[in-house]
């Protein structure tokens, strides 16, 4: 087999290889059914175990209370960006977005299609490379939204967003889900690609409260009414079943690693590290304030667009892939969600050192 290298993709991202390899097992024959895992019917007994399993780590590894339900959807979490206005956001109304980077910035553009939106806050004005102190908040909204961690940036909240209790509170969590412990009872709803932390693309999480459920119009398309979804057990239409097959060895994957806790340890092992050798750094340097930095995308310039260039080949070269900063903010972004090893982060500064002792003059 081809040898695998550090992939630092922002997303698809790297799974855990026990996780892989238990798929390719499954492939031809989920256990001794004699039908590989995406030949199975939704509908057949084995394929629903394997989603209530999935469902079930869910619940236990987020710590989702009963008056929660669990859904996989489809359309990313993008078709969340309208979803959730186009069931929760009537034209009388106003929903309020904290924006802190492009992503939630997208939400809030969805939103305006169905009603008013209110911009708690923005740290649009030095490019999103920090998390606002204070918000503020319309009388009386739909919903606020944020976006727990933002990808493009290297941003992230440190802990909940400072929400009034009595606004139902969303989460856009597609690159920290599971990253960290998460008090869901705070939320009315939380959902992310799966794509990051928590398996392939091609299924979205949704943990949503029960009341939500049933307070969206009923004159919407089928498919974009929450209630379909949960009446259905995410069955409605045929789920992405491989994608849901994979979500469930990540959860049983981050079970047995020590859970959230276990895993937000890690975590934080990982990006001081690399935090840690920036700070010192003379040639590199972090892009977010310190008290806003992401611990799962860290994102760092030279401040010479063609040094970062340099950099970055240097390090395709040497077999990190995936580190090219998007093009809003340039230089460097290591993404390094649940499943990149540290050993990974080690390399990586290792390179970085060697690539700051043999540039001295840069
Ligand atoms: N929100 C965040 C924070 C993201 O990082 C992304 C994708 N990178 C999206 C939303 C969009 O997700 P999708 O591609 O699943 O629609």
């Amino acid at each position: 087999m081809t040898q695998r290298i550090w992939n630092f993709s922002a997303g698809p991202a790297v799974l855990p290889e026990s996780v892989l390899e238990e798929a390719r097992d499954n492939l031809l024959s989920l256990g001794s059914t004699g039908i590989g895992i995406l030949e199975h019917s939704h509908r057949g007994k084995a394929f629903v175990a394997v989603y209530e399993e999935t469902e079930a780590l869910v619940r236990k590894v987020g710590g989702v209370p009963d008056n929660y339900r669990v859904l996989f959807l489809q359309g990313g979490a993008s078709t969340q960006f309208f979803q959730i206005p186009m069931n929760f956001l009537s034209q009388d109304r106003t929903a309020d977005y904290l924006v802190t980077g492009s992503w939630s910035e997208k939400a809030e553009e969805e939103a305006r299609r169905f009603g008013q939106t209110y911009i708690s806050c923005s740290s649009s004005d030095r490019n999103y490379s920090y998390i606002p102190a204070t918000c503020t908040f319309s009388p009386n909204p739909a919903y606020a939204h944020y976006t727990s961690n933002n990808t493009i940036f290297g941003t992230q909240w440190p802990g909940l967003p400072p929400v009034p209790k009595e606004i139902d509170l969303i989460c856009d969590a597609s690159s920290d889900i599971f990253s960290r412990p998460i008090d869901v009872a705070r939320h009315a709803m939380i959902y992310a690609g799966a794509q990051k932390n928590l398996g392939p693309s091609g299924v979205t999480l949704v943990i949503i409260r029960d009341d939500l459920i049933e307070k969206g119009p009923k004159n919407i398309p089928t498919m974009l009414q929450y209630r379909t979804h949960a009446k259905n057990d995410s069955m409605y239409n045929t789920p992405p079943t491989f994608a849901i097959y994979l979500v469930g060895l990540v959860l049983k994957w981050i079970e047995r690693d020590g859970g959230l806790s276990g895993i937000a340890e890690r975590n934080q092992r990982k990006a001081a590290k690399l935090y840690s050798f920036l700070d010192q750094s003379k040639l590199f340097k972090p892009t977010a304030d310190a008290n806003s930095r992401s611990l799962m995308n860290v994102t760092f310039v030279t401040g010479n667009a063609d040094l970062d260039a340099k950099v970055c080949s240097a390090a395709s070269k040497a077999g990190f892939d995936g580190l090219k900063g998007h093009r809003s903010v340039g230089g460097m972004r290591a993404s390094i969600y649940n499943a990149f090893p540290e050993a990974g982060v080690d390399a990586l500064v290792e390179f970085l050192k060697n690539f700051e002792a043999a540039n001295p003059s840069a």
